[in-house]
């Protein structure tokens, strides 16, 4: 369904990614691991369309997506594919529902059927009561909550998610981890997500490591023997 091939992106004089290949195909949920600066985001925000890299491929559903014009891929972004960004990005002006929303307003939904869509996800995600607050008003893991609904609420064919659980205690990542895996056995969403927790992978279908700007796709045990 989607493909990095031999992805290459430099920051400057910084090499982010050294020739970086990931596929996953629908329904399948894919962990990347590995430590700080080895490229995880970086990989992450090539596949989704957000950075165009230097040179290599990024293939989704038989397209090439790094050499789409910016609507073609804007398009892409916002029809079908779903983000989770490390670092928040909640729109602190808006509502929690209104963050959820705003997928479905900037694709031309009206205001009250998407406010609605977007409430269904409170209850899911053990959010309830907290529609109406600003961003600011969240704790660290509720605004996580909030992001990762917004991520969910087109039902997108991919779901990115970087560091999804970063901010949750044990218990509710595990509950988010199970809600990813039934959205990808019931619609066949597939999920590509960075974690550093192992508790995390373990619900993945596939763990891949990453170190310098390299996928490494053997397990963590292997690389142990
Ligand atoms: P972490 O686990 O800390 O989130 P990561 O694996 O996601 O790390 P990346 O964010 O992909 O790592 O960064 C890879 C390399 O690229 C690092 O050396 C980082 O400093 C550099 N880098 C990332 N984004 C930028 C940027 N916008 N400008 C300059 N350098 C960047
Ligand atoms: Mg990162």
């Amino acid at each position: 369904l989607i493909a990095a091939k031999d992805v290459v992106v430099s920051f400057g004089s910084t090499p982010a990614l050294r020739g970086a290949d990931l596929s996953a195909s629908r329904g399948e949920i894919v962990a990347i691991m590995g430590p700080s600066g080895s490229g995880k985001s970086t990989l992450l925000h090539s596949l989704a369309g957000i950075l165009a890299p230097d040179s290599g491929e990024i293939w989704f559903d038989g397209r090439r997506v790094d050499t789409m014009g910016e609507p073609e891929r804007s398009t892409l972004r916002r029809e079908r594919f779903g983000f989770v960004f490390q670092f928040g990005q909640l729109v602190p002006e808006l509502t929690a529902e209104e963050n959820v929303a705003l997928p479905l307003l900037l694709g031309g939904q009206r205001r009250a059927a998407a406010l609605r869509q977007a409430r269904a996800w409170f209850e899911r995600l053990d959010l309830e009561g907290l529609e109406q607050r600003r961003s600011g008003e969240l704790s660290g893991g509720q605004a996580q909550r909030v992001a990762l609904a917004r991520g969910l609420v087109c039902g997108p064919e991919i779901l990115f998610a970087d560091e999804p659980t970063g901010a949750l205690d044990s218990l509710t990542g595990e509950r988010v981890m199970e809600l990813l895996v039934a959205s990808a056995r019931e619609h066949g969403t597939t999920v590509i997500l960075v974690t550093h927790e192992p508790r995390v992978a373990v619900y993945a279908d596939r763990e891949v490591i990453m170190r310098d700007g390299l996928v490494n796709t053997l397990t963590p045990d292997r690389i142990g023997s």
